[in-house]
């Protein structure tokens, strides 16, 4: 698989890079691994302070990161340093928290006095997608490196400049050499690393199929992984609505980043009182979005990622009308160079349209009439998917009732969708397993360790006669 950045506004291949060469890859993982080795006898603090320069870091090259995210992957410039932001928030909040999240925890025993001591987990390989290419790494890189463990990065294939600049800016605060290594990685050079015996764990952010293939490889190993894998997220609009506040997120909700976001609103769930005047609404929105240069502050909607991704989604959406669906707005071809798509609605679409399950990854909503609320909690929970939803009601406490009515990991009631460094995001079903962000994702790659101390001298006096065997239970 080749490595290159082709400009999705202006198809030029940028740069291409060579695989890693074996002895790259080899160098990298003894590298990472030494300094698991010695992390082990470090402080917390030895680490936090390298994340604090790293936030200002993000801080500080704000328009430089955020033109290489404009090169790779097309994003709109304004949404590039938003996303640059959220990485030295979530840099700084590690840099703040970690050494709370780490102390050790004593836990009440009669066993003597007894700690768990969160102590490093080891060398970590992440696979990463190129929707939010550094947010993306940001996100596993700053609990875990706090935490003791090292990193090798394999980044989508399509974003290798976010890649390297990311690492670059990690030399650039003097973290110690082998804390972050990008290598640029073949499939099967992947399942190599992972079964290499100085990898500990995996963590994944893509697709169903990536992560079926990177998670099948990380369980024939033994290794630890979390998933953070697709998205079918509903917008449910309830009778009792304010519907002039959900239409005004609406859209945005839908086409933010071009509509390729693991959380986008992909599903739009509206009952039959508010429908029309809905879609009507949302029709006008996709209609006024202004496609163009990505760096333009004019410009409302970028090109998609690449010409692979644009096919495939056309193809979902000729797939659907063939089975049925009514296209309301969209579907044109765009007179530009670049890689765009219009803003697409469908209706009237069948349980048994292949549409009714796909994640459409672009700028296409789905617009769904129900009944009632009933009807829509079934429709939404309908999905192998569960990330994350959007429910609009009158009544916020009813909306939060809604919402854990729904199988997914993650429910805003009357507002948008987002992501801080102290909200806990992931899903479940087959959008994946773990967590990242908020305090507890460290401990999902930190061990764990117990550590029981007699405080006495002589053997404690234990009722289960040292061994928790029923045979031994004395009384
Ligand atoms: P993808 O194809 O699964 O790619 C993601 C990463 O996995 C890339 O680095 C890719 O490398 C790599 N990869 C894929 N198959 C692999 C294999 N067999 N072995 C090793 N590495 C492999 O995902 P995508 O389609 O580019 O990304 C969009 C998907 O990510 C959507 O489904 C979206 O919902 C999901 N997503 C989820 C979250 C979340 O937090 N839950 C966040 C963002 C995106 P190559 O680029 O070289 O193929």
């Amino acid at each position: 698989m080749a490595y290159q950045t082709v400009n999705p506004y202006t198809n030029e291949v940028v740069q291409k890079y060579n695989n890693s060469t074996p002895e790259e890859i080899e160098a990298a993982l003894a590298q990472a691994y030494d300094l698991y080795q010695s992390w082990r006898d470090d402080p917390v603090a030895s680490r936090t302070k390298y994340l604090h320069k790293l936030s200002q870091y993000f801080t500080t090259h704000v328009d430089e990161l955020a033109q290489v995210l404009v090169t790779d992957m097309g994003k709109l410039y304004s949404e590039a340093q938003g996303e640059v932001a959220i990485c030295a928030d979530i840099a700084e909040y590690y840099a703040q928290n970690a050494e709370r999240l780490l102390a050790p925890k004593s836990i009440p025993t009669i066993a003597g006095q007894a700690q768990v001591l969160n102590r490093p987990y080891g060398v970590l390989m992440a696979v990463e997608p190129w929707n939010f290419p550094y947010y993306q790494i940001m996100r596993v890189f700053a609990p875990y490196f706090a935490a003791g463990d090292p990193m090798v990065l394999k980044h989508a294939s399509n974003t290798p400049g976010a890649a390297l600049a990311f690492e670059k800016a990690v030399q650039a605060v003097g973290a110690p050499a082998g804390s972050f290594k990008n290598l640029f990685l073949s499939y099967d050079q992947v399942s190599e690393v992972i079964a290499d015996e100085r990898i500990a764990g995996v963590c994944l952010t893509g697709s169903e199929r990536g992560g079926r293939s990177v998670a099948k490889e990380a369980g024939q190993n033994l290794k630890k992984s979390t998933m953070e894998l697709g998205g079918n997220d509903v917008f449910m609009v309830l009778d009792d609505a304010n519907l002039a506040e959900a239409e005004k997120i609406a859209a945005s909700s839908r086409l933010y980043n071009c509509g390729q976001v693991c959380t986008s609103s992909k599903r739009f769930i509206v009952t039959e009182k508010n429908y029309d005047h809905f879609l009507e609404n949302l029709k006008q929105q996709f209609a006024a979005v202004k496609m163009g240069d990505p760096m333009d502050p004019e410009t409302t909607l970028a090109p998609m990622c690449s010409k692979k991704n644009k096919n495939k989604l056309q193809e979902q959406v000729d797939e659907a009308i063939a089975a049925g669906a009514t296209v309301y707005y969209g579907n044109e071809p765009v007179d530009l160079p670049g890689q765009f798509f219009q803003p697409t609605i469908l209706t009237d679409i069948d349980r048994d349209n292949p549409a009714y399950y796909a994640e459409m990854f672009g700028p296409v909503a789905q617009v769904y009439k129900v009944k009632d609320e009933a009807e829509a909690i079934k429709l939404a929970n309908d999905s192998h998917l569960g990330l994350g939803g959007i429910v609009f009601s009158g009544d916020p406490q009813h909306g939060a009732e809604v919402a854990a009515k729904i199988e997914t990991g993650m429910v805003f009631v009357n507002t948008y969708l987002s992501t801080l460094p102290e909200l806990p995001f992931g899903g479940v079903k087959q959008s994946g397993y773990g967590r990242e962000l908020g305090d507890d994702c460290i401990y999902q790659f930190v061990n764990q360790e117990l550590v029981v101390k007699n405080p006495q001298a002589g053997l404690p006096d234990n009722r289960f006669g040292g061994l928790i065997a029923p045979g031994l239970i004395k009384d």
